[in-house]
């Protein structure tokens, strides 16, 4: 019988993961569940940094950026050790599951805690969208708002100074961001793992835009990749277009989240609940597919590649 759970936040924070606590928390409690927080992620876990919470904990939180219970980096949790260790502290806490909201790296971690006993829950919530087992992370909506919000201003003034605009945004193994942003905006070029650069393409282009008359451009390239600093420079000496820089960095990650991020996981949170409580004891990841929530197995789900949207990157092609 489940009488207490436990919920964190863990990875790079997400906007969502407050409405994710709270509907967590929230959907345990009107199971006359005992609803307990882990601060600081999995790094919390390991000290015991658990309290017992209830429902005005969550008031107030759900348009809220960032994780209001925080989120830490452990790369010791990899270690058996350690994570041994955690799943005793839980066990000496009585906590019967943990529910994890965070990406790749805490589903990998969860897994380990599941090798120990207990029972777990990972809801995706990262701005990257790079999770392998699901279509939709909790975050990404917001993050691309707030690239596209940041994208059409600088359109407004590299279009008065006619200027190349790069902008870098994150994503640094998956190009969602970056691909969605280009759509998005109709930016005249993307820089992702699943779109290389093409040097000579991309001055070709450039060249006959100049030609053309159209003398500003966005370009969006997704960090660590290349030296944007390095590709303007190229850019000015090849094609003579004026060009700047500009990297969007943390502030892709905070912000108040898009009413499809709270209602995304406000249905993931429930699910994981309902997940707990259900006969199966086998630990489980909830995901995104073909519009439904899903859930899948832990250990099945931490081995699963993100799929790359082909599909969105030849459309940005034909559409350029
Ligand atoms: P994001 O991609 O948004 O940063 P994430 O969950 O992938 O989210 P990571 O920093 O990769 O972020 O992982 C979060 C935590 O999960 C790590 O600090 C570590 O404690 C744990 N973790 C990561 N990888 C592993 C692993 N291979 N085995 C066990 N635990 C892991």
């Amino acid at each position: 019988m489940i009488r207490k759970i436990a919920v964190l936040t863990s990875g790079g924070d997400a906007p969502g993961m407050n409405a994710c606590v709270r509907a967590v928390i929230r959907a345990g409690l009107a199971r006359g569940i005992d609803m307990y927080v882990v601060y600081d992620g999995l790094k919390g876990l390991v000290e015991g940094h658990i309290e017992q919470v209830n429902k005005d904990f969550t008031q107030d939180i759900i348009n809220r950026g960032g994780t209001i219970i925080r989120s830490a980096r452990l790369p010791e949790f990899k270690d058996p050790k350690v994570s041994k260790r955690a799943a005793s502290i839980l066990q000496d806490f009585e906590i019967d599951a943990l529910v994890g909201i965070g990406g790749d790296g805490t589903f990998r971690g969860l897994n380990d805690l599941a090798k120990n006993g207990i029972k777990v829950v990972g809801i995706p919530g990262t701005i990257d969208n790079d999770v392998g087992s699901t279509e939709l992370t909790i975050g990404f909506s917001t993050a691309l708002n707030t690239i596209c919000e940041c994208v059409d201003k600088l359109k407004d003034t590299s279009g008065s100074h006619q200027r190349c605009s790069l902008i870098e945004v994150m994503g640094r193994h998956c190009g969602d961001l970056a691909l969605y942003a280009a759509l998005a905006e109709g930016a005249e070029g993307v820089i992702c793992v699943e779109h290389p650069l093409k040097e000579e393409v991309l001055f070709r282009k450039l060249r006959k835009m100049k030609a053309q008359n159209k003398n500003h451009a966005i370009i969006i390239v997704s960090e660590n990749l290349l030296d944007i600093n390095e590709l303007a420079k190229k850019i000015e000496d090849e094609t003579g277009f004026d060009t700047r820089t500009e990297v969007l960095g943390r502030l892709q990650r905070g912000g108040s989240p898009s009413a499809e991020d709270r209602v995304l996981a406000a249905r993931m949170g429930a699910k994981s609940v309902d997940i707990v409580m259900s006969d199966d004891p086998t630990s489980k990841v909830i995901g995104v597919r073909g519009g439904q929530i899903i859930d899948l197995p832990i250990a099945e789900a931490v081995e699963m590649k993100h799929e790359h949207t082909h599909g969105l990157r030849d459309l940005i092609d034909l559409l350029q």
